[in-house]
């Protein structure tokens, strides 16, 4: 075909072509906003999708494994940070939901009693014990490995037994998770590598 002709075919499908791009950027996941296509939550070993929906009455809807996300026709762009928020907003309710579970297993094993369990979204904790046997619990445990969940869990319920980081604290953490050395490390890696959407 001469390239006069294509140039010519090219032209008659590009309202069709733009037509189609429009509808798909209104159905593809929300990675042309800077925003994760799904969120992995490994310690749970579920996968959430993430699209975002022109014109929605809310600006999130959770319809089980799907995240739909409000977004304004133009604005999408300005919006990421506000979205990002959405998303940190829905983390912390689902960790409520699911975290306490696993703390009561974890604690289960070990034959240790707390009194309370609260889940926060914090920066730099993955958890924390009080002298009041409450267990504080980084709502972003959700997305790393089962493996490392537990570690954690076991590191936060020990204080119960050790309000420190001693030799002894440690020897009690060795007793239930005989890898600590190694999830502790791991821990470190991934903290730093968390996706952009926690702190946007
Ligand atoms: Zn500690």
């Amino acid at each position: 075909m001469p390239s006069s002709e294509a140039d010519k075919l090219v032209l008659q499908q590009q309202q069709w072509i733009e037509r189609t791009l429009m509808r798909m950027q209104q159905q593809a996941p929300a990675v042309d906003a800077g925003l994760p296509a799904y969120i992995e939550l490994r310690a749970i070993a579920e996968q959430v999708h993430v699209v975002q929906v022109a014109m929605q009455k809310k600006p999130l809807i959770w319809n089980q494994d799907i995240l739909q996300l409000s977004v304004s026709n133009n604005e999408s762009c300005s919006d990421e940070a506000g979205v990002a928020e959405l998303l940190r907003d829905w983390l912390k309710v689902y960790a409520k939901e699911r975290l306490p579970d696993l703390l009561k297993k974890v604690a289960l094993d070990m034959q240790v009693d707390y009194r309370g369990v609260s889940v926060r979204l914090q920066k730099a904790r993955w958890g924390s014990c009080s002298m009041q046997r409450n267990i504080s619990l980084n709502a972003k445990l959700l997305l790393l490995p089962p493996k490392i969940v537990r570690y954690v869990l076991v590191h936060e319920l020990s204080h119960l037994k050790h309000m420190n980081h001693s030799a002894s604290f440690w020897q009690y953490v060795e007793q239930f998770e005989p890898d600590y050395r190694k999830s502790r490390a791991e821990l470190r890696q991934l903290s730093m590598a968390l996706p952009a959407w926690l702190y946007r």
